[in-house]
């Protein structure tokens, strides 16, 4: 009877557990809800006086006699501006692709060619930094969002070249290796702690790293592209080591 007893007893406790484990996770779940709705709607909230204020600023810029001074404000406050219009933007694409109901565009689309635009769009960067740029894309069709794709493909090879010391090489490839198509960019630059590893797709994560922070950027593009990836059903790998580069491969189904 005493064991009977005993296994009863373990047997309440154990559900106990299991109840209180339950009721954890659907808290859990609530506040990341309440977290995604309150990016959402801030972000939302911020986007329409962000749009008043910036058409100001251009109307002041553009009237005559401007005193000197006033056009080196105007200069700084577009700048300002430009900036929080990007994280503002990165927010709402964040909160749009983390709502379950956001339908996923699947169209033709060839990430060699965005490989080769987002090495365009670098070059300049690019040389003003001391680097070069190598693309090796073929043929590499994937069935997929054609906006999404190309800001995954943008966020990795900005990142590349931005995180980059003077005199190296950034490599952009895309090949299609069965059914699947694989992405490689890797860069010579400051690489990346393993612990920083661990967070680097968290929103808002910023390298530890002070030559890293020193580079401007608000730690949202690698959310993006982690987001990106999960809705292609695609993966994402990282090889780094500090003060040797960076290699990160995504990998899509075809
Ligand atoms: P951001 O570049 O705006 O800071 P990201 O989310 O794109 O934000 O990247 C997060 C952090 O990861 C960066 O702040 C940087 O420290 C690190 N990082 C990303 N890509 C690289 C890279 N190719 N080499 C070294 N560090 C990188």
């Amino acid at each position: 009877a005493l064991d009977v007893a005993h296994d009863l007893g373990r047997a309440i406790l154990q559900n106990r557990a299991h109840e209180r484990e339950q009721e954890l996770m659907a808290e859990l779940q609530r506040l990341d809800r309440y977290r995604a709705e309150l990016v959402a709607t801030v972000s939302h909230e911020l986007k329409n006086p962000l749009g008043v204020i910036m058409g100001h600023v251009e109307m002041i810029e553009s009237l005559p006699d401007l005193p000197a001074a006033a056009r080196t404000s105007i200069t700084a406050m577009t700048r300002g501006a430009d900036r929080l219009s990007t994280v503002v933007d990165d927010l709402l694409m964040l909160s749009r692709m983390g709502n379950p109901d956001t339908p996923l565009e699947r169209v033709r689309v060839d990430l060699a060619a965005l490989v080769e635009e987002a090495a365009d769009d670098e070059s300049p960067a690019a040389s003003a930094a001391g680097l070069t740029i190598r693309v090796a894309a073929y043929d590499a069709e994937v069935a997929g969002d054609p906006e999404e794709l190309r800001r995954l493909v943008a966020n990795l090879v900005s990142n590349a070249v931005k995180y980059s010391v003077a005199g190296g090489t950034v490599t952009a490839a895309a090949e299609r290796r069965g059914d699947e198509v694989v992405l490689t960019v890797t860069d010579q630059g400051l690489g990346i702690s393993e612990e920083d590893q661990r967070r680097l797709f968290t929103e808002f994560f910023r390298s530890t790293n002070p030559d890293a922070l020193r580079r401007p950027g608000t730690g949202l593009g690698l959310a993006i592209v982690a987001r990106i990836v999960a809705r292609h059903e695609g993966r994402i790998d990282l090889d780094s080591a500090l003060g040797r580069g960076t290699k990160v491969t995504v990998t899509l189904p075809a």
